[in-house]
């Protein structure tokens, strides 16, 4: 086995295909360290908030940790469950699904950290809200949120229609399921209708399960269709918002909030690994009968560790932060349209979109990871995706900005992405 592995090993190289993981010596920062000893400008990160370093969630974590311990040592139905765990869950769908925070006359339900610092249990925070049908569940990744969602909910009688480009964990949940499978075409509301059209045809339930962005691209589901069509077939709608919960929408509470859909969503998963502080974990928010059997049946739920105290504690704060104040969002957007507007002007080719992913288009995978290397050589983290991640001939740069970089951060890496060009295209 040895052998045969190290012969696919050696082929994966051969082909270009082998990847190499980026050593950093720092924090994940806007400014990373790595091996050579340099300091670099970093735009290869998920953490769109710049939160990854920051004192006030260190702080967090480690009082979360005095109190709470490191560890829970095994799943919640056995060990018990801290009551930071089910605050946090309470915090988490007050956030992600407004109106489940909006009490009967119509005041918002007081925010994560009055809950905590009054030590208010899940019950009673539910019991203040007049719309309470909607509940969220933690896991220690959203792999593991999408990996114990479908084969819990959906059985052999019923369908699940999936955008070909969703995440590797909403296929690997899906493929768990014994319910017929479709796929549809990347955000094509045709080819979704006919799938649509077919699955219903016989199925007991339907279920569309998209990404809320597309992490490629950079490019949005479109919701609203989406909504559209599942009211038209009584589907159910699904959204993995990993790449959007944190900072897309009026307050951060992802796509939905972006495309004014939350209460037509019926299904949200995403990660607290991305924006919500860039540690780990997960979650499922959805109506309570939902949440309450995959609390009984998922087995990732079930059979596997839930968050870390610390990042419980730490998740509260970022919750806590971006209630109060909504300058780390406002900075994100001024930042990705900055940096978009300005490559665009540089004559970039750069998919239209309003995301903080900012795929940069070469084509060739040869000059894509020349260009790669060269912005590299000029202080500027950044990494080049080639076929078979992205389709043959659409070699990208790709770019993510967060909230922290700076005008003058921005005005090097751009000037970086001239002089590279110019160096290996002459151009
Ligand atoms: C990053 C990502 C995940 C995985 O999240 P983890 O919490 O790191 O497991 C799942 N789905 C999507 C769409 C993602 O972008």
């Amino acid at each position: 086995m040895r052998t045969f592995l190290s012969g696919q090993l050696n082929e994966l190289r051969e082909q270009g295909l082998y990847k190499n993981e980026e050593a950093l010596t720092t924090a994940q920062a806007t400014h990373i360290g790595v091996e050579d000893g340099r300091d670099v400008l970093n735009l290869c990160a998920n953490n769109y908030l710049g939160l990854a370093d920051s004192p006030e969630l260190i702080a967090a974590a480690k009082t979360a940790m005095d109190k709470w311990g490191f560890g829970m040592s095994s799943v919640r139905f056995i060990c018990g469950t801290q009551t930071q765990h089910t605050t946090l869950e309470a915090a988490l769908t007050s956030f992600l699904h407004p109106r489940a925070g909006v009490s009967s006359d119509g005041a918002q339900v007081d925010t994560a950290a009055e809950v905590a610092a009054t030590e208010t249990s899940a019950t009673e925070v539910s019991a203040t809200e007049g719309d309470d049908e909607w509940d969220t569940i933690l896991y220690s990744s959203c792999f593991d949120a999408n990996g114990g969602l479908f084969e819990t909910l959906f059985g052999a009688e019923d369908a699940i229609i999936s955008d070909e480009l969703n995440h590797a964990s909403i296929i690997d949940g899906v493929r768990l399921s014994k319910a017929a499978r479709f796929r549809y075409k990347n955000r094509d509301m045709a080819d979704l209708e006919a799938k649509l059209r077919e699955a219903t045809a016989s199925s007991r339930f339907t279920v569309i399960a998209t990404d809320g962005v597309f992490s490629m691209d950079g490019y949005l589901a479109p919701l609203p269709e989406i909504c559209d069509l599942a009211d038209k077939y009584g589907a159910l709608v699904m959204v993995d918002d990993s790449h959007a919960v944190g900072f897309m929408g009026q307050t951060g509470a992802g796509t939905p909030e972006h495309f004014g859909v939350s209460d037509r969503v019926d299904i949200l998963t995403g990660t607290l690994g991305k924006a919500l502080g860039g540690a780990s974990g997960g979650y499922t928010c959805a109506r309570r009968e939902i949440v309450a059997t995959l609390r009984q049946k998922s087995r990732p739920y079930l059979f596997s560790n839930s968050l870390a105290p610390a990042i419980a504690g730490a998740t509260l704060k970022v919750i806590e932060l971006l209630k109060e104040s909504s300058e780390l969002l406002t900075r994100l957007r001024e930042n990705t349209q900055y940096f978009r507007q300005r490559m665009c002007e540089e004559g970039f080719e750069i998919p239209e979109s309003t995301h903080p992913i900012v795929p940069v288009m070469f084509g060739d995978a040869v000059v894509a990871a020349k260009m790669a290397d060269a912005i590299l050589a000029r202080g500027v983290y950044v990494r080049a995706f080639s076929y078979p991640v992205v389709p043959m001939g659409k070699a990208r740069i790709r770019t993510q900005l967060n909230a922290k970089l700076s005008k003058d951060d921005l005005d090097r890496a751009i000037a970086a992405f001239v002089d590279a060009r110019r160096e290996v295209l002459g151009s």
